[in-house]
């Protein structure tokens, strides 16, 4: 795609960057058939193409129109179409720039402004979010539909066993998931003490930085990462093996931190260093399989059979691209996995879009638990505390982290 960058980013590094991937677009639209977004509206500026063209319209021109931002806004940054474009197009990376420049050139007011900026000064403090459940959970009634989705029943942690091997590995706690469900990162413990590994948390390190970067707030991102990598560096040089993520959310954002810290001359280095040892937990875990694969074979044998529907968050099999992985130590652990139609589209959570898209996400959530619940499992498993959320708030079967099934098994 050729193109003429206005003079106000051509010479940035983000119109660089812009003006290299729009370069690689050819216009073919095989994206576009795998958009949700599309999918469900049908309107070209509702797919992934359409979007590249308003970007490169806005860029060139250096105008944006509330039109402009409608579009963008509608994108649930799934990246469901980097993984199906042929020529290589990182879409997610040229949208970053776009909403940059779009609140820059059309800026939000009134409800739209106050709702963001509730969600990115509030969300990712963990001291401010633990009891504003707690309080949801006893104001659940009350509460408006949308927001009593995301207010989940009480479920004990359980035990997390002490910090008592010589191999370590560090574990992003999270903002959201410690109130919501605590147990994941318990069960997470507890499945690699069996294999020999402690997972530790490093106390000053708080939310990856996703929230805010999605909403715009790149500087706020920025400090964000540099704070957890502050507070895992000592860590990583002892002992720390990797940085383990429980929810691919996370995962996603914190293996961007290289590219996030890049212009930073004091953190590029770590930022990079701390990029290349993130693990998602499957990967983890599935690096381990000596060890842990005939501990979860005698699981299953031990446990016997049970239908599940996996749902694979984007950020895991679009973002970080890892696919297979879960499903297969799942299917060790004797889970009969049942067939998932287009397993590839998102489930409407999509970090904040849930809460800012809600009919969209209602509608995308509803396809998804009808192909989820095809096969008739008996509950449901992901990886992503914003998916479980979204998608127990609409069926009865229970909905689940996968890592506390497998737990549960190897009890
Ligand atoms: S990120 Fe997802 S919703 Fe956005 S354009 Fe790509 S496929 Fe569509
Ligand atoms: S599939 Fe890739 S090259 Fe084709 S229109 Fe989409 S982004 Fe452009």
């Amino acid at each position: 795609m050729q193109t003429e960058l206005a003079d106000f980013i051509r010479d940035t590094p983000a119109g660089k960057e812009a003006e290299e991937i729009l370069r690689k677009c050819v216009h073919c639209g095989f994206c576009t058939a795998t958009c949700p977004t599309y999918q469900l509206l049908g309107d070209e500026l509702d797919g992934p193409r359409g979007r590249i063209y308003l970007i490169k319209q806005m860029l060139e021109s250096g105008e944006a129109s509330a039109k402009t931002r409608l579009h963008l806004d509608r994108c649930l940054t799934c990246r469901a179409c980097e993984t199906t474009c042929p020529s290589g197009v990182q879409y997610g990376r040229l949208l970053d720039i776009g909403r940059v420049v779009v609140d820059r050139k059309a800026p939000r007011h009134g409800s739209d402004a106050l709702k963001r900026s509730l969600l990115k000064h509030f969300v990712p403090r963990a001291g401010l979010f633990g009891p504003a459940m707690k309080l949801g959970r006893l104001l659940r009634p009350l509460l408006p539909a949308v927001l009593r989705a995301k207010v989940p029943p009480a479920h004990a942690a359980g035990v997390r066993p002490p910090v008592r091997h010589r191999r370590r590995m560090l574990m992003l706690e999270g903002c959201v998931q410690p109130a919501t469900a605590p147990n994941i990162n318990a069960a997470a413990a507890r499945v690699f003490d069996r294999i020999g590994i402690s997972l530790v948390a490093a106390d000053k390190a708080g939310c990856c930085g996703a929230l805010r970067f999605h909403l715009g707030d790149v500087a706020g991102a920025q400090q964000e990462a540099r704070r957890n990598i502050d507070a895992w560096w000592p860590l990583l040089e002892a002992e720390g093996e990797a940085v383990v993520m429980t929810a691919s959310g996370c995962g996603v954002q914190v293996r961007d931190y290289a590219h996030l810290l890049q212009d930073d001359e004091r953190y590029a280095a770590k930022a990079a260093r701390v990029a290349l040892l993130t693990r998602d937990v499957g990967e983890a875990l599935a690096a381990e399989s000596a060890r842990l694969l005939p501990l979860l074979a005698a699981a299953g044998a031990r446990r016997g059979k049970a239908r599940l529907a996996f749902h694979a968050p984007c950020t895991l099999q679009h973002g970080q691209q890892i696919r297979g992985v879960v499903e297969q130590l799942l299917a060790t652990a004797g889970f009969e996995l049942t067939p998932v139609a287009d397993s590839h589209l998102c489930c409407g959570s999509a970090g904040t879009y849930s809460l800012l898209q809600p009919q969209l996400a209602t509608r995308l959530r509803d396809n998804k638990l009808a192909a989820l619940g095809a096969g008739q499992p008996q509950g449901i498993a992901s990886a992503n505390i914003g998916c479980i959320t979204h998608l127990q708030s609409g069926t009865q079967l229970p909905v689940r982290h996968w890592i506390e099934l497998l737990d549960e098994r190897m009890n």
